[in-house]
């Protein structure tokens, strides 16, 4: 297989040892195409081609992707299904974009996602693992996942939901797009167009008994507001927040306009992630052939943070006071407080506030002798 390799599987093969999410293929001022990669969210070069290779390679991809060749001063997009030498197939969508030094081709690769089925295996401490598992044993409540783009926040968000048992509870989802098909969830892809947003979606699937409750992405006001209130009535909430860290995908449901006190007893714990590009140790970044970097220099690999919000660090978070409020965390580490229980309940008479919760608890307590019967959420650990 590794013999007599078309160019463009050369190229993709390339990418996808690499984990890349992206490939661009960019013609540049200097008449060279130049090669390059997004792994773990940062660009890498691959390397340069020769125009006329440049263009036969784009070409030779645009008829893979049943795109119009003949057509180059408009942009088109496309995508492919492509059989990789590791046996799987990977779906490639595919778009070109017209420029003033010719035409530029920009791959974007999607993985079939992998169920991990234990959180250590993304990279977490098994004492981190234990602490969420504890955060989703409950009945209800939100478990949000913040981290910027390209920091694998969804394959967490699956990975948490394979800690769920499915068989005894009703998990929803409303993604955008669906990545992943599970059993036993009933799962609701987002489509704009037709007016089925997440808003919509999450007010459809709350009429239907849910359990756990899985938002793909918190970008809204109106979104917001559902799942923290949804969280507080009775369903275990799993969602992604796009953001820089865990202390800022909780200001982020501040900026939405979300009261904090509500949010912050709503909260069973925030996971914040991001990429980290450690240099490669076998090659320290000199990669050249580097069989353990793949010629990056670096290993990206996701690092993650926990974080359980109180009452008492609203007024940090509010004026942003980062610096400050992650002092007064390490107080309270220090005294043997793990941040990880309690301190939800003497909020929970906010609640009364809202309309529509008193409706609500009448059903959950048809719900609790349910779920008597079933044991409860199981912890699996
Ligand atoms: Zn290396």
């Amino acid at each position: 297989m590794a013999t007599e390799q078309a160019p463009e599987r050369r190229w993709v093969e390339g990418a996808i040892a690499r984990w890349a999410s992206d490939v661009h293929i960019e013609p540049t001022s200097a008449g060279m195409y130049l090669l390059r990669v997004r792994v773990g969210g940062r660009l890498h070069p691959l390397g340069t081609l020769e125009r006329r290779d440049g263009e036969a390679l784009v070409q030779r991809l645009k008829v893979l992707a049943k795109l119009n060749i003949a057509e180059r001063r408009l942009p088109q997009d496309g995508e492919l299904l492509y059989e990789a030498a590791d046996g799987r197939s990977y779906e490639i969508r595919l778009a070109t974009l017209p420029t003033i030094n010719g035409e530029k081709l920009t791959l974007r690769i999607i993985y079939p996602m992998t169920q991990y089925e234990r959180l250590t295996e993304l990279g977490m401490r098994p004492e981190e693992e234990d602490v969420i598992r504890r955060w989703l044993s409950a009945d209800s409540g939100m478990v949000v996942i913040a981290g910027p783009t390209g920091s694998g926040k969804t394959t967490t968000l699956y990975t948490l939901l394979g800690l769920i048992d499915r068989r005894t509870h009703s998990v929803y989802t409303i993604e955008d797009p669906v990545e992943v098909r599970l059993s036993l969830a009933h799962q609701t892809a987002v489509n704009e167009a037709i007016g089925l947003t997440f808003e919509t979606g999450l007010k459809a699937l709350l009429r239907h008994d849910p359990d756990v409750i899985v938002v793909g992405e918190i970008r809204s006001k109106a979104t917001a507001d559902i799942v923290v209130r949804a969280a507080l009535s009775g369903h275990l909430v799993l969602a992604t927040v796009h953001a820089q860290d865990a202390l800022t995908g909780i200001i982020r449901f501040f900026e939405l306009g979300v009261e904090p006190y509500l949010v912050v007893s709503a909260l069973r714990g925030v996971i914040g992630q991001r990429m980290r590009h450690p240099v490669c140790p076998a090659c320290g970044g000199r990669p050249a052939d580097c069989p353990m970097c793949r010629g990056l220099g670096v290993i990206p690999r996701p690092e993650f943070e926990l974080y359980v919000p109180r009452p008492a660090h609203v007024p940090y978070l509010l004026d942003r006071r980062i610096e400050a409020l992650k002092a007064l965390l390490t107080e309270e580490a220090k005294y043997g407080d793990d941040g990880v229980d309690g301190h939800r309940r003497p909020v929970a008479a906010m609640l009364k506030k809202f309309d529509g919760f008193r409706a609500k608890e009448n059903a959950t307590g048809v719900k609790a002798g349910d779920e008597g019967d079933t044991g409860g959420r199981p912890s699996k650990g």
